[in-house]
């Protein structure tokens, strides 16, 4: 995820081809460091309560698209904008949403194309700022989004108000259309790898727990390339700003699904061809009485 502006204060960082990345600190020492490659064969099986999604179907209130020199993030204020269940224990607030192109997770070594991260803070803390500094007091969710022939267009929304402010990091522009953080999510939000790990620029606090969907979103080739327009700090073209992969240490992976509803399908087929005997059975019963 992105640090707020108060995060970057004072320090200068920047993301370079070569990996991996210098930032210092817990981003070289930490043992629970993100992004991780979500490996199938690492991870074990979970199931949580579902998430309960609140107002996300709402477009953001005077929606605001930054472009922060490293990614563009829209900020979001409302404080009803929030997150449930899950297995997060708490309520979680929508503080931004940003991406990263490509992705930073890969799913068994395979990256996508972009990744929308949006950052919540549990609302026992009054900030992201304070609740960063707290195991768990921040949530992430990761959407993965796949190379697809048709635009996307909620996507389309955000490039044309990046587009506005590509050469210029810092500033910020009203968006230009309406945007719900839903319709950037895929529709299945049941299946995904759920892990312990930090935020992804410095100062990389180890705080954040993680939901990466592992149903990708589409996104056209051309809108990819439309974000690696965007310019950072130095003038140049952010061609891309993923940070490397870290190493998942002591840490457990969990892959999470509806298991007990994906036996239950399958045991409904058995019970559904029952009752469709029956039915025959007793239309065959009915019509003997007929003749
Ligand atoms: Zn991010």
């Amino acid at each position: 995820m992105a640090p707020t502006r108060s995060m970057l204060a004072g320090t200068k960082w920047q993301r370079h081809c070569q990996e991996p990345e210098s930032w210092g600190g817990q981003c070289d020492n930490g043992r629970r460091q993100s992004p991780i490659d979500l490996a199938q064969a690492a991870a074990v099986r979970g199931e949580f309560a579902p998430f309960f999604f609140s107002n996300y179907k709402l477009p953001i209130k005077q929606a605001k698209l930054t472009n922060t020199g490293h990614s563009v993030q829209i900020a979001n204020r409302d404080p009803a904008v929030t997150i449930q269940g899950g297995g997060l224990g708490g309520r979680f607030v929508l503080d931004q949403m940003h991406f990263h192109w490509g992705s930073e997770h890969t799913i068994d070594s395979a990256r996508y194309g972009l990744e929308l991260h949006l950052v919540h803070h549990d609302t026992r803390y009054a900030s992201l700022e304070e609740a960063a500094a707290a195991r768990n007091g921040v949530a992430v969710l990761g959407v993965l989004f796949h190379v697809s022939a048709q635009p996307n267009m909620h996507i389309d929304v955000i490039l044309d108000t990046a587009a506005d402010i590509r050469n210029e990091p810092g500033k910020e522009a009203l968006l230009k259309g309406k945007l719900a953080p839903h319709y950037l999510m895929p529709a299945n939000r049941s299946t995904y790898y759920r892990y312990e790990g930090s935020l992804t620029t410095p100062a990389c606090a180890e705080s954040v727990i993680w939901t990466v969907f592992t149903d990708s979103v589409g996104v056209s080739l051309e809108q990819i390339e439309q974000f690696k327009a965007i310019h950072d700090q130095n003038g140049r073209e952010l061609l891309n700003n993923f940070r490397s992969l870290q190493p998942l240490n002591a840490r457990a992976l969990v892959y999470a699904t509806e298991w007990d509803r994906q036996e239950n399908s399958f045991a409904e087929v058995p019970r559904l061809h029952a009752l469709l005997i029956g039915l025959v059975g007793l239309l065959i019963a009915t019509s003997k009485c007929l003749y």
